[in-house]
């Protein structure tokens, strides 16, 4: 039967099936975005909207950058893709090799994948694989983190620790899983600059943990070096190093999850580097290409290759891969954005940049309903106290009028997000935190 017009339109809004969005409030009063450039987007009646947030904590460079557009148009028009399985083409290798230049030794070898949520999938596979091979297969279970985000893969979400991304899974998810306490402490921490100073104690849960299964049981401890999706929960200082060294003492791997802190956005190539603790793995994707083309990547230690490959030759080590690891067209997106921010030194300059972003974020705190603001690098929380109608109401108001007022700022429950792309400068802060601050008032 064919459709009317009117239907037709209605169509185009309904077949879409929108992610992590509330479906019906959304289509009720759509926003659209059609074009970007730099700091900014444009939406569908030609208003400008400046990226808090970095599209999805990804652009970093800025948005809709001439280097990638050529280099993807180039690679697409030469040859748009290579089968993956037993073949090769170059640009894969030479993007492992850029990256295990960028990352802490020895972090040297590299799985690729498509996105977050599959870096963390592929990461968990690995450490089973990776202690198998090395004659401990009962060492199985995972360790993550409450509040911890790790995509919406069965593996990310077992481990991962935001309950509505659990619950309608709940029967299914991975069994031996543990999760430590998040590191949120506002009564000792709030209105921190930089990390904060109480609660490096909590790492010591993992002794627990370790008590109660037995550490020849556990395969990995999974965290992200701070929290980005659950609101911008910060390691306190120590920390990240306590949790380092106890996996190290009992042969636990430890994995980052640097999908949100990698590349730049904590003033250094990853938290890693910024905090001088060095996982045994970690899952990246979204800044790889700067949001361009999806692609994400898992870094490896050697050991845990080597281990690996010790098997017979000429037999599959892992099996485990993806139509698209390693994409020719997603690996040119990649060299492009890595140029770029090696060329425009912009993890540098996102650190330089970081003690001005500090300053404004923390003239929020004046504002009414603040109960906590929080930084590092290029990114911030800024906690608001629930409003009386509900949970989540405040925040999304807040996030409503900044995006009228032309300003994109990011709402989990009642906490914005500030992740600007790292080319910002002053004034777009100052633009930033003043609409946010007025939103704030307004939604008083
Ligand atoms: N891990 C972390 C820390 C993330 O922030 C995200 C996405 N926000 C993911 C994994 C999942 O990435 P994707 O959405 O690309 O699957």
């Amino acid at each position: 039967m064919e459709k009317s017009g009117r239907d037709q339109h209605k169509g185009e809004l309904e077949a879409f099936w929108m992610p992590f969005t509330a479906n019906r409030q959304y289509k009720s009063a759509p926003r659209l975005m059609t074009h970007a450039e730099g700091m900014y987007y444009q939406d569908d009646k030609g208003n400008s909207v400046l990226d808090g947030t970095a599209g999805l904590w990804c652009c970093n460079a800025g948005h809709s950058r001439k280097k990638i557009t050529e280099a993807v148009s180039e690679q697409i028009a030469k040859m748009d893709f290579a089968p993956t399985f037993q073949m090769g083409h170059p640009l894969p290798f030479q993007l492992a090799e850029r990256l295990s230049a960028l990352t802490p030794d020895p972090l040297n070898r590299v799985f690729f994948t498509n996105s977050g949520s599959e870096s963390v999938d592929t990461a968990l596979k690995i450490a089973l694989a990776y202690h198998r091979a090395n004659g401990e297969p009962q060492r199985t279970r995972f360790i993550g983190r409450e509040m911890g985000y790790h995509g919406v893969g069965f593996g990310g979400i077992s481990v991962g620790g935001i309950g509505n991304n659990r619950k309608t899974f709940s029967g299914q998810l991975l069994s031996g899983v543990d999760h430590l306490q998040h590191t949120l402490d506002l009564d000792r921490n709030a209105f921190s600059r930089g990390l904060p100073q109480h609660g490096a104690e909590r790492a010591e849960q993992l002794e627990q943990l370790i008590n109660l299964h037995g550490a020849e049981n556990i395969a990995a401890v999974i965290v992200e070096p701070l929290s980005g999706s659950a609101g911008v929960i910060l390691p306190p200082e120590g920390y990240l190093e306590r949790l380092r060294s106890i996996t190290a003492k009992y042969g636990i791997l430890l994995i980052f999850d640097e999908v949100i802190t990698g590349f730049g956005r904590v003033g250094d190539a990853f938290a890693a580097n910024r905090w001088k603790v060095t996982p045994d793995m970690m899952t990246t994707a979204k800044g790889l290409t700067n949001g361009s083309i999806p692609m994400g990547a898992v870094m490896v230690s050697d050991f845990i290759y080597e281990a690996c490959m010790s098997g017979p030759e000429g037999v599959i080590e892992l099996f485990h891969g993806y139509t698209y690891s390693g994409h020719p067209v997603a690996a040119a997106a990649a060299l492009a954005t890595l140029d770029i921010y090696e060329e425009e030194k912009l993890f540098s300059a996102a650190d330089r940049m970081a003690s001005v972003f500090e300053e404004a974020v923390h003239s929020l705190a004046d504002c009414p309903n603040v109960v906590d603001v929080r930084n590092v690098g290029l990114v911030a929380g800024i906690q608001l106290a629930p409003s009386s109608e509900g949970i989540g109401k405040r925040g999304f108001a807040v996030f409503n009028r900044c995006f009228h007022a032309g300003t994109l700022v990011r709402a989990t429950g009642d906490i914005i997000a500030l992740s600007p792309p790292l080319i910002l400068e002053a004034d777009h802060i100052d633009q930033m935190v003043t609409t946010l601050a007025e939103a704030i008032r307004q939604s008083a």
